[in-house]
């Protein structure tokens, strides 16, 4: 991702925060935007790293705070089943989440499928489940590793 668009993110990351009354502090502003200029999701250690090069006391601490803080906005998502973190394509609204992750080159896409949203919140109505929220995770290769 260009450096422009990182800057653009941020700003709309920064106005987010403010309207909420949220404070997006230095090193949470740095973990955004090292995400921000992730081709695909990065693990929190890796994380930690590239965060060394601004914030050279950086502890996994520091990463684990700004990855809470920017799970809570909804400016991340967490991918649990390759324990890594990726930056949302729509940030500015709440939505369900379907992740496309590619095994062989690591990139992650986002699709927002209200029908599958819909049929899963169906079924487990039907088990008087309630669901809060969900996150759906693919795992295949992308177009360009076929
Ligand atoms: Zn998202
Ligand atoms: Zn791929």
């Amino acid at each position: 991702m260009s450096t422009l668009e990182t800057q653009r993110l941020v700003n709309k990351a920064e106005k987010l925060c403010e309207q909420r009354g949220a404070r997006l502090t230095p090193a949470r502003r740095e973990v955004f935007e090292i995400l921000a200029e992730q081709e695909g999701a990065i693990g929190a250690y890796d994380l930690l790293d590239k965060l060394k090069g601004a914030v050279p006391n950086a502890k996994p601490p520091t990463i684990y705070r700004a990855l809470d803080f920017l799970q809570e906005q909804g400016f991340v998502h967490k991918i649990t089943s390759s324990n890594s973190y990726v930056l949302c394509s729509h940030f500015d609204h709440q939505h369900p989440v379907q992740m496309l992750i590619c095994e062989q080159c690591g990139s992650v896409q986002e699709i927002q499928s209200d029908g599958v949203y819909d049929a899963l919140r169906k079924q487990a109505e039907g088990q008087g489940f309630s669901v809060a929220t969900q996150t759906i995770e693919a795992h295949g290769r992308c177009k360009d590793c076929r």
